[in-house]
């Protein structure tokens, strides 16, 4: 199972970043040990003094594919759930300043929070989800899947053109505005709409 993440699919996001906007999707992995096993807390490592959340929706491939047509991506995925794309954001910078891969910030364990129910995507309007971040019982992320880039199905073609996608499979698809520090004591609770998807503690 692997764990592919979006960079910068969403205008505020990349505005508050000072990044550039991309022209196809900017993805990265994480390895399978990024996964926050459920209801545990959330531990900041102890080489970064800046970890940041980054809430994103998460599509859960469903059917093992290469080389898939935009036209029937659809098909390769049903569940949409939850997730928290964990950042060192001080290593990141780092990583970027001197051109070295983005792993080192991105990758570490437990840098994947993802919520333990996915919502089949018959019951959402995939182009119209509204999700969001509460830090501390405070709203601090607010998204809407319209406002994406690149949208799920473009998303799943151009990855399969470099990956087989396979069954299991989680693609986070790129945090809007808001993004921000956490520290020890901090309560994050990620939604979709009104539903609560998860809880994390950061210890
Ligand atoms: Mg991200």
């Amino acid at each position: 199972m692997k764990i592919i993440c979006i960079g910068r699919n969403y205008i505020n996001h990349i505005k508050e970043l000072n990044n550039s906007i991309p022209k196809t999707p900017l993805f990265f992995l994480k390895p399978d040990t990024a996964i926050q096993p459920r209801n545990h807390p959330f531990f900041i490592p102890y080489y970064s003094e800046n970890i940041q959340y980054e809430v994103e929706l998460v599509i859960k491939i469903n059917k093992s594919g290469k080389h898939i047509e935009e036209r029937f991506a659809h098909k390769y995925y049903s569940e949409i759930g939850l997730g928290i794309d964990f950042t060192a954001r001080d290593i990141q910078d780092e990583c970027k300043e001197k051109g070295l891969p983005w792993e080192i910030a991105k990758g570490f364990d437990g840098s994947a929070q993802i919520s333990h129910t996915f919502i089949n995507k018959l019951d959402l309007d995939i182009n119209n989800i509204i999700f969001s971040l509460n830090k501390n019982e405070k709203q601090v992320q607010l998204g809407n899947s319209s406002d994406m880039i690149f949208n799920f199905e473009q998303i799943i073609s151009y990855l399969s053109k470099f990956y087989t996608l396979k069954i299991g499979d989680l693609i986070y698809t790129g945090t809007p505005a808001g993004v921000g520090k956490v520290i020890v004591g901090d309560q994050l609770n990620g939604f979709i709409g009104k539903k609560e998807m998860f809880k994390v503690l950061i210890r």
